[in-house]
């Protein structure tokens, strides 16, 4: 999709480019040390990144989807959750938040994102609530953060464990200052490459100010294993690489610059594009790091084929929600319309580094002038 465009949605050469000496010198840094597993790096890069987050734990994992799986672990092991617990998760988040659920014999219960925001619709949390209703998971979508003080505080009463998927939204703040990743019991975070701080491969990690589940979810991660050859839970391997480690140290020091630069795209886009058919995303000008910046659109593919016939590369995020896919046909008779009419509507529009203010301008100029 992004070959041969003049203004590609993202090509991951132009996400390494800007710091390719320092990685690779951070790379010849980890293969000369003879340490190939944990290590320097990896207590270093977590150390920044608890400070980045502002708590007090930051552990890292093999992954995202491990990084949510094993909060949700931690917390059976430690005898907070059951299996057959439900948690509540937005309804049009990407498949890796349902899958830590399911992964871990817990209900998934899906509820209605909110449409102005593509978030989860928290007045519609309580009406969901059950007996069993045991976590909230809130995704912080497309760069967004998801919260709602006053609801929280009543699942808080309820001893409702809050987790948060902040795969996308490394560096978000709400209005009052504080950050995604500290809101909640615990967050996790994914380095897959094309996420704002992105790894050269895999890479994951949690956050939690709860030293208890900090210190489970490191020994899951490890086997289960608290000390050497002392297994106290049937752990897996969902190890932090420490290549990963020491690049991403380097990528973490430009999270501030990364943010304001994406942030500058969505207020020129949201600025620029002015056709009443195209609904922009809300929220534009406040904290937001603008994951992606998602538009939405009716006859949707005829829109994209235009938009590539004048050079600019789109993507969809996402277009079958999880309770649609093969793998959770056993959810597929929900009526969850909101959710699907986001499905059917949404556009991401490049942010890549390679993407400059200018292009921003030209694409808006293109979406406003094109006839599809
Ligand atoms: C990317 C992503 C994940 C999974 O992260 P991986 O590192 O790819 O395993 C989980 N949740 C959301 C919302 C994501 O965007």
């Amino acid at each position: 999709m992004s070959d041969n465009m003049r203004y590609p949605f993202l090509d991951l050469r132009d996400v390494t480019r800007p710091d390719r000496d320092a990685i690779v010198e951070a790379m010849t840094r980890v293969v000369d040390s003879g340490r190939y597993i944990g290590g320097e790096e990896n207590v270093a890069f977590e150390s920044e990144l608890a400070a980045a987050t502002g708590v007090n734990h930051a552990v890292g994992t093999a992954n995202g989807l491990d990084a949510l799986r094993l909060i949700f672990r931690a917390a059976i092991e430690l005898g907070r959750l059951s299996v057959g617990d439900e948690v509540i998760v937005p309804a049009n988040t990407y498949i890796a938040s349902v899958l830590a659920v399911t992964d871990n014999a817990l209900t998934p219960v899906f509820v209605e994102p909110d449409e102005r925001t593509m978030n989860l619709d928290w007045s519609r949390v309580e009406e969901a609530l059950t007996p069993r209703t045991r976590a909230v998971l809130t995704v912080h979508l497309y760069g967004r953060a998801s919260w709602d003080d006053s609801v929280v505080g009543r699942l808080r009463q309820l001893e409702i464990m809050i987790v948060e998927d902040n795969a996308q939204a490394i560096g978000a703040r709400l209005v009052d200052g504080r950050t995604t990743g500290s809101l909640g019991d615990a967050a996790a975070f994914s380095f897959y490459p094309t996420k704002n701080i992105g790894a050269i491969g895999d890479a994951g990690a949690v956050t939690t100010n709860d030293k208890a589940l900090a210190d489970a979810v490191r020994a899951i991660a490890n086997y289960g294993s608290d000390r050497r050859y002392h297994n106290i839970y049937c752990g897996l391997n969902s190890r932090l690489d420490p290549l990963q480690a020491a690049i991403l140290r380097i990528k973490l020091r430009g999270l501030e610059q990364e943010c304001s630069r994406r942030r500058e795209l969505a207020r020129t886009y949201s600025t620029h594009i002015n056709r009443p058919e195209v609904l922009l995303p809300d929220d534009a000008l406040t904290a937001a790091v603008w994951h992606q910046y998602v538009i939405r659109v009716d006859r949707r593919d005829d829109f994209r084929r235009a938009l590539a016939a004048e050079g600019v590369g789109t993507d969809i995020h996402y277009a079958v929600p999880p309770y649609r896919q093969p793998c959770y046909r056993c959810y597929s008779s929900l009526v969850l319309p909101v959710t699907d009419s986001l499905a059917d509507t949404v556009v991401s529009l490049p942010v890549s580094p390679s993407t400059s203010v200018s292009d921003v301008e030209a694409i808006s100029e293109i979406i406003n002038r094109i006839s599809y």
